[in-house]
């Protein structure tokens, strides 16, 4: 079979690199990829967000799966237009993205289905924030209710920090994204995410990952789209895992059903591991990036039928629970190279090398996320987020200390990266 990845990130790559893997496959297609996927199969410049283009070219290559990969086309309805289509697609319904896309309707899902995360209120003046902020105590969570590229959230130290935010968000700091806002309470614990694979009513639970947003060493500094990550993470030992699955995914699930929002593709679940137990941060209608590319590398088996059936949906949870990839998953990390200067202003055109000599390390792969090639074949950054050299052993620290030896691979130096991913878990 063929199929086709929508996306060009790190996340695609890895996804395109695991799919190829399968005996199943004949080709994998990218929309529009990148100079890693290239290598892979064939590369169509389309973007993900042009629905038109991706429908003409999806009608021209007719393939026998679809994997999107970023939330914006999801949440526009590209999933919803190819499967009118006629055609299977690993990605949900606009109205299930909404999932990720309004962070008003997903926190009025968990309270209408019991689904535990912290208390909230959706408001759309300052005066209504003000009432709620009264009940609260510092710190406080402001989000914005749309999709903010990961920069929508604020949390204000103090009172007056939290008003002057408030104010700065409803009358348009993030455009129409913050013209409604949800506030809530202060959760405390550790934060990791859960990635649920299903056709809307049976489930395959992906071991938990962490991420290091922050883009300083410790987790210092501003946000960033994901410094690295690893899995599994030992803070969702396999009681919490149940525990998730029973109380947060399959409620989520079938919240969803009843609300005609059916999803289909990958629930990711951001967890903070309170004392009370695992609550919601937030979910996400697709992979995360750099998580995915740890679960890709981990994961042993084909992953293939797997997608196939959450695109197809209709099976017994017996008959899906079967296509669990067989072998279990590696420990695997990823460490994010990006440009200096990034999460702020950064230049474009630094050439890299040593990228094969990289991946011919043992169980090393360096996923591309922001690279180009020139016309006399050198590969440039053109991105903050360049690369994910991402690595499995068979411990975590192993899986560390390989993915830095890649990383001490590559020749860059206008790029940087976080030397302490996975400093929870690192003993050496
Ligand atoms: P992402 O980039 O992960 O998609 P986002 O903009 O969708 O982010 P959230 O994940 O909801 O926003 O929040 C971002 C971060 O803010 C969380 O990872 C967490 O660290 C922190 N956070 C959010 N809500 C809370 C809360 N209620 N209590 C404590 N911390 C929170």
């Amino acid at each position: 079979m063929n199929i086709l990845i929508v996306g060009s990130g790190g996340r695609e790559h890895a996804l395109a690199w695991k799919i190829n893997q399968s005996p199943l496959v004949d080709e994998v297609w990218s929309a529009p990829g990148n100079p890693g996927m290239h290598e892979i199969g064939p590369c169509f410049d389309v973007s993900p967000t042009d629905q038109d283009a991706v429908e003409k070219l999806v009608l021209q290559l007719e393939p026998d799966l679809i994997v999107v990969g970023p939330e914006q086309p999801l949440a526009e309805g590209l999933a919803d237009r190819l499967r009118a289509r006629g055609f299977d697609v690993f990605g949900p319904s606009a109205a299930a993205a909404q999932i990720e896309a309004s962070k008003g309707f997903s926190k009025d899902l968990m309270a209408k289905y019991d689904i535990p995360t912290a208390r909230y209120k959706r408001v759309t003046d300052v005066a209504a924030a003000k009432a709620f902020l009264d009940t609260l105590s510092a710190p406080y969570v402001l989000k914005a209710d749309g999709l903010a590229a990961g920069k929508g959230v604020v949390i204000a130290e103090t009172r007056e920090e939290a008003d002057a935010e408030v104010e700065d968000m409803l009358s348009g700091k993030y455009g129409d994204a913050s013209k409604e806002l949800v506030i809530e309470e202060f959760m405390t614990g550790e934060e990791a995410s859960v990635f649920a694979l299903t056709d809307g009513e049976n489930v395959v639970l992906l071991p938990a990952a962490q991420d290091h947003k922050r883009v300083g060493e410790g987790d210092t500094g501003p946000n960033t789209g994901g410094m690295g990550a690893y899995a599994p993470a030992p803070v969702v030992t396999s009681e919490l895992m149940d525990d998730v699955r029973e109380r947060i995914v399959l409620p989520t699930l079938k919240g969803l059903v009843s609300e005609n929002a059916k999803f289909q593709g990958v629930l990711y679940v951001g967890l903070m591991m309170t004392p009370e137990g695992p609550k919601v941060v937030e979910y996400n209608c697709r992979f995360g990036d750099p998580e995915c590319q740890v679960l890709m590398m981990g994961l042993e088996g084909d992953i293939v039928p797997l997608l196939l059936a959450c695109a197809t949906g209709g099976m017994s949870q017996r008959d899906f629970d079967q296509l669990q990839p067989e072998g279990g998953f590696k420990p695997a990390a990823t460490v994010v190279l990006a440009t200096n200067g990034y999460p702020g202003s950064y230049a474009k055109g630094s050439v890299i090398e040593g990228i094969v000599t990289a991946n011919q390390l043992k169980d090393v792969m360096v996923f591309h996320a922001g690279t180009d090639v020139l016309e006399d074949g050198s590969l440039v950054a053109i991105g903050g987020r360049v690369l994910n050299v991402t690595a499995t052993g068979t411990t975590l620290d192993a899986a560390f200390a390989q993915a830095y030896s890649g990383v001490n691979a590559i020749e860059w130096p206008e790029g940087f990266c976080r030397t302490d991913i996975g400093w929870r878990v690192r003993k050496s």
